[in-house]
């Protein structure tokens, strides 16, 4: 029996048979629930080599660059429409997020962010491992740390640390977030957006549903147990929401209606397919995906924490 990895908790299965929806990265993988705390989580637990190398494979550059899809992202990210579907579709990013301050942005890629928190007022650093990654965003003037999160020991501590889509990729969040702790000024804030396990598009996709993410996502939160577990390293929550990206939405209906063919993977990246269904997603079934953010079933949380 697999233990809980937050707790040592008992885990039992929610879901069998899940494969890798975004890459084609092969195998299975089961998701289970801990009953003593709540957590999720992907079984079996890659290793921190294993998941190296599927990063430098897989992941921004080690996987694709210069296509069409990857041209069209980094247009979007830095255009006035982007900001325009920020206020429409939801921030899960804090792109829209203004204030002043040292801001470190955790797992900041080739630095799309890092231009954007600069814009609204922050001034910002990002960690990258992925050296390529890293040394793209230093190429638009910003400083990167290429070290690990564990190791990282900043001259200034940071007033701002952005973990977007990144805790759930840990293998130990409870310690991601001890260091982020250690990083951060008194009162400075972690601003944290993952995917909800509570989200209802898992009933609705199934499999097929776009957050699993295996093997890449490790672990699968709700609402409560990241809470908990902000509590338990020293934060207090200071805003919480959910927003349910008709971009995700899109996204898991193309992986359902391609699931198990070989183009899954290279279908999620079609511009116009993507921006077709979530003109359709957005337009058609905002007041169920309002609803569902209201109630606690939306597909992303986002939670704001102080440093106590
Ligand atoms: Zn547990």
């Amino acid at each position: 029996m697999t233990a809980c990895l937050l707790c040592g908790g008992a885990a039992t299965t929610v879901l069998a048979r899940a494969r890798d929806t975004r890459f084609g990265v092969p195998g299975e993988w089961t998701i289970l629930a801990c009953s003593a705390c709540g957590l999720e989580q992907t079984d079996p637990l890659p290793s921190a080599a294993e998941l190296k190398v599927l990063y430098e494979t897989h992941y921004n550059w080690g996987g694709e660059r210069d296509t069409t899809y990857t041209d069209w992202r980094e247009r979007l990210l830095l255009s006035p429409l982007y900001r325009l579907l920020l206020v429409l579709d939801g921030d899960v990013s804090f792109h829209g997020e203004h204030g002043t301050g040292r801001l470190l942005d955790i797992g900041c890629n080739e630095g799309r962010g890092l231009v954007l928190y600069g814009r609204n007022g922050f001034v910002p650093e990002g960690l990258e491992l992925n050296a390529k990654a890293a040394a793209a965003a230093r190429a638009r003037g910003f400083v990167v740390h290429a070290v690990d999160l564990a190791h990282f020991r900043p001259e200034q501590p940071f007033d701002r640390a952005v973990l977007s889509n990144v805790l759930e990729h840990a293998l130990d969040p409870r310690a991601m977030l001890r260091d982020v702790h250690r990083i951060l000024a008194p009162a400075g804030e972690v601003w944290i957006s993952l995917p909800n396990a509570r989200s209802w598009l898992r009933g609705v996709f199934g499999r097929a549903w776009i957050n699993w993410h295996v093997p890449f996502h490790i672990t699968h939160f709700t609402a409560l147990r990241l809470v908990a577990l902000l509590e338990e390293t020293g934060f207090a929550v200071v805003a919480a929401r959910q927003i349910t990206p008709a971009l995700w939405v899109a996204q898991s209906a193309i992986a359902w209606a391609f699931a198990g063919r070989p183009e899954q993977p290279r279908m999620l990246r079609q511009p116009l397919l993507l921006a077709g269904l979530m003109a359709i997603v957005r337009g058609l079934l905002f007041p169920l995906l309002w609803l569902a953010n209201r109630v606690g079933r939306g597909d992303c949380l986002v939670v704001k924490a102080r440093r106590i």
